[in-house]
């Protein structure tokens, strides 16, 4: 997206949570030429990038320093200068502590447009992570935001003596300091039985929290070894807070998942994940491309009336049919009188998008099962079977309706072309994920190709065919979702996760 004149975006990455980061947000992060990142921000999100755009990692420099604040000016004003794109990626909102600001002036006097997109801070989503409400009806009519840092010697940079009257206070880098902070707080009046409490890595699988009083929070936070980065929040409130308790109790909670499937179709299963706790990478192994003409279909469609039964065992199938009707300027009434048959609920559900009420969904979601439904559907003879198809689709449904006396005319609709992650994603997923989810023999063969490794992680497919292709690329396969959707994907895995967890 380079445009004559560039523009920095400084963006809110959210608490920790890739599922936290604005929608605005993730898109600019998309489609960015040049992505400058801190240390807190999860790679997960990185691997959102495009791949070809620049990251420069202004957290750390090769000598494990942070790269100066004018030095981090300089980069994103340079990158903008030279017409690109630039997404200043902060942790939690860019303007909470985080000197957004002074990036922001530094654009502004460089004459460089920069525009301010919010994010969820952790000053609010660690607190709420844990439990704790920051204001509550009768308990807490107020609350501040404060910081431990900048502190001159034993004096924190607050006013200790106004923010004691605050009902609730939230401390943000406040580790190194704490036991001076909470000194500082009650030396100015607030007593020292106030529940207190320390939340670190919130909204990240690793969170923990802390629970004790203003007076004791110091030594507590030291005896269970919570390190930086957390909140600490101190008031009434703080009593309430119930680790993991507000964040859903899903296995799936914090557990990264790969999907392997085309962008195009997997909308459905990144949702239900998302849903159900889980962080999800998409790592695409295969596209789905839809010809521009297919004279063979079109042909089929104007005589439609010869054949008997439609047959999907796809949603690309639904998809890929519908186009050209489309492009033909007609639409589900031009089926006539043809049967419908599809092969499990996700191609149904995308029939019925068509206005498509399938006669036939077989009990079990396989070709085979597809195939001899159809045959034992009636006694009389089949006639003529329309098979939109991929050109991956394997002979098995045109076999079998063949056997049973049908005249099958199988047409290739889509074709199944490689995929080839971004560095970041592959990077990722080198590192460690908890699962991978394959749903078709392609990207499994695509995955092998590309000489990618999983290690540790979870082997999960749908289908026996999947997890076939699987075993034989050499992969070891855990978990197999027996039905051709993102629900059964998700269920299956929930299974897997809480049998895995009752066993410990
Ligand atoms: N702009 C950020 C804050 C930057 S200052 C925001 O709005 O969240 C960095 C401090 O934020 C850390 O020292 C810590 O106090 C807090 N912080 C950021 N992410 C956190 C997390 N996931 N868990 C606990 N504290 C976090």
């Amino acid at each position: 997206m380079t445009q004559e004149r560039g523009v920095v975006y400084l963006v809110g990455a959210g608490p920790g949570d890739p599922g936290l980061m604005t929608v605005r947000g993730r898109d600019l992060l998309r489609s960015a030429d040049v992505v400058v990142f801190d240390r807190l921000i999860g790679r997960e999100l990185l691997a959102e990038s495009r791949d070809g755009a620049e990251l420069v990692d202004v957290g750390k420099m090769p000598g494990r320093h942070r790269v100066p604040q004018e030095q981090i000016n300089e980069i994103i004003v340079d990158r903008a200068r030279r017409g690109l794109t630039v997404v200043r990626l902060k942790g939690g909102d860019p303007f909470v502590f985080g000197r957004g600001f002074e990036e922001w002036t530094a654009c502004r006097e460089a004459g460089v447009e920069c525009i301010v997109v919010p994010g969820v801070s952790s000053a609010l989503a660690a607190p709420a992570a844990a439990g704790i409400p920051v204001t509550s009806r009768g308990v807490a009519a107020s609350v501040a935001i404060a910081t431990a840092e900048n502190a001159a010697e034993n004096r924190p940079a607050f006013d200790a003596t106004a923010l004691a009257r605050i009902d609730t206070v939230v401390i943000l880098m406040g580790r190194a300091r704490l036991e001076q902070v909470t000194r500082s707080l009650i030396a100015a009046g607030r007593d020292p039985s106030t529940p207190a409490a320390c939340i670190e890595r919130a909204t990240t699988p690793r969170q923990r929290v802390t629970v004790a009083t203003l007076a004791t929070i110091a030594v507590a936070v030291e005896r269970d070894g919570l390190c930086a980065p957390i909140v600490t929040v101190v008031g009434e409130v703080a009593a309430y807070a119930a680790d993991r308790g507000a964040r859903g109790q899903s296995p799936l909670c914090g557990k990264r998942i790969v999907i392997t499937r085309p962008r195009s179709s997997s909308n459905e299963l990144e949702r239900m994940l998302s849903a159900a706790g889980a962080t999800t990478i998409r790592c695409p192994m295969i596209r789905i491309v839809y010809p521009t003409s297919n004279d063979a279909l079109d042909e089929a469609i104007r005589k439609i009336d010869r054949y008997h039964w439609l047959v999907f065992s796809s949603v690309h199938g639904v998809i890929g049919f519908w186009r050209r009707l489309a492009i033909l300027g007609l639409d589900a009434r031009a089926l006539g009188s043809c049967k419908v048959a599809a092969v499990g609920p996700a191609t149904a559900k995308r029939l019925r998008r068509q206005g498509i009420l399938p006669e036939l969904v077989p009990p079990a979601f396989d070709g085979d099962a597809l195939a001899r439904s159809i045959c034992e559907s009636s006694s009389a003879p089949l006639g003529r079977v329309l098979y939109p198809c991929g050109n991956l689709a394997r002979p098995t449904v045109p076999e079998a309706l063949r056997r049973c006396g049908a005249r099958v005319d199988a047409i290739e609709v889509y074709t199944t072309v490689d995929a080839t992650p971004s560095e970041m994603t592959r990077k990722l997923i080198s590192e460690g994920v908890d699962a991978m989810l394959f749903c078709s023999p392609s990207a499994v063969r695509r995955f092998a190709t590309l000489g990618l490794r999983a290690e540790g992680a979870l082997i999960a497919c749908i289908g026996p065919t999947t997890a076939a292709a699987a075993r034989s690329a050499g992969l070891q396969v855990d978990v197999i979702a027996d039905m051709h959707s993102a629900g059964a994907m998700t269920a299956t895995l929930e299974h897997y996760y809480s049998a895995v967890g009752a066993a410990k």
